[in-house]
């Protein structure tokens, strides 16, 4: 099998709550998704997506998904998509880094192989461990009540892990902790996520004011070093996201026991074979995960779902529906959120079938 054309789709992602705001002020309105389409010499045709979280999250923009997949696909057609490490050789040899630009044509390649092999996704990453995978809701910056009101709302449509972006005032995140753990029942999970936004005195205050209740610290400073510094004034269970964005800082984290959670996004390792890779030695070494993606829609959210429902149910912290969030259907056949968990689809490859009209006119095709 041989790629023939790379087609690339850029699509707008409106939020239900119009604004997801997190760490230092940041927000986004409306989100920048790339949807890349490949067909081949046998008929046989794949998606996939990347959706960067602003571009001020990690160092991955809207754009520069675009630029990147126009940098790669020259080199990719002709190849052989069912021959996944070969792809991933090929586009690492062409391109140094820029990760997410590579994730929407790996996950692209999963799909082909598995319509190819007329199996899902799943079972090519390992299997289906038990029936469902649960979801945690993010619950964008606000004032504290708001928030604590919002996870009861979020409550009520069936989720039971929630994700408090915090990142801001100190002693603001300090309220707005204690707000939503009051409002926390017996099984329910909070993290306090601060993708970033402490410097390590503020976060070892807050850590130290919430030393009380049942949840865990997430990300709280820029570098990995202020991380581990704030790791060693705190007993709250420690989860680490931005920092850990390939093998070698999961391995280094993993030395120094930085974390006890770590957060594996799809696109800020390269897509699902890179991503499954470090699945898999989490698995060995013990190492929970949230396994999501930066942001997306339908496509991601299928891909997540794929990757989260292979590994084994003890390792899976949480996950993300995006296409909950959003507005925007852009593909049939993506998993649908029931009682705050969701399931990977038994259709062939990631089990979707984009909506052409809402991706629109593509805004390049490679061939
Ligand atoms: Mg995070």
């Amino acid at each position: 099998m041989k790629i023939r054309s790379i087609t690339v789709y850029q699509v707008d992602l409106p939020l239900k709550e119009g604004r997801y705001s997190w760490a230092d002020g940041k927000y986004v309105e409306v989100f920048d998704s790339t949807v890349v389409a490949i067909d081949t010499d046998e008929g046989v045709s794949g998606v996939g997506e990347v959706c960067p979280l602003g571009p001020f999250y990690l160092p991955a923009f809207g754009p520069g998904a675009r630029a990147g997949i126009g940098e790669l696909a020259p080199h990719l057609l002709g190849q052989d998509p069912t021959q996944i490490a070969r792809i991933n050789t090929v586009m690492d040899q062409a391109l140094l880094g820029h990760p997410y630009a590579k994730s929407a044509i790996d996950m692209a390649c999963w799909d082909i192989l598995g319509r190819a092999l007329n199996r899902p996704v799943c079972l090519l990453l390992g299997g289906r461990f038990g029936d469902a995978v649960a979801l945690y809701r993010a619950i964008s910056q606000r004032p504290a009540g708001e928030m604590a009101d919002n996870v009861a709302q979020y409550r009520d449509e069936g989720y039971e892990k929630f994700q408090l972006k915090v990142g801001g005032n100190a002693s603001d995140d300090v309220a707005r902790i204690r707000a939503a753990s009051a409002v926390l029942r017996s099984g329910e999970t909070l993290v306090a996520d601060a993708n970033t936004g402490w410097l390590a005195p503020d976060a070892i205050r807050v850590a130290n004011a919430v030393s009380d209740l049942d949840v865990y610290i997430e990300q709280p400073c820029l570098s990995y070093e202020k991380c581990l510094s704030v790791r060693d004034n705190t007993q709250l269970p420690f989860i680490l996201d931005e920092n850990i964005d390939g093998l070698d800082m999961l391995l280094r984290a993993y030395g120094d026991r930085a974390m006890d959670v770590i957060n594996l996004k799809i696109s800020k390792v390269g897509g699902l074979t890179k991503a499954r890779q470090i699945r898999d030695l989490c698995v060995s070494l013990g190492i929970p995960m949230t396994i999501e993606d930066s942001w997306g829609g339908d496509i991601v959210t299928a891909a997540i779902a794929h990757i989260a429902h292979s590994t084994p149910e003890p390792y899976r912290f949480s996950s993300t529906d995006f296409n909950s969030y959003g507005t925007v259907n852009m593909a049939d056949g993506a998993p649908k959120r029931t009682e705050g968990v969701m399931q990977a689809s038994e259709k062939p490859g990631l089990g979707v079938t984009p909506r052409l009209p809402v991706l629109g006119d593509p805004v390049a095709k490679y061939e």
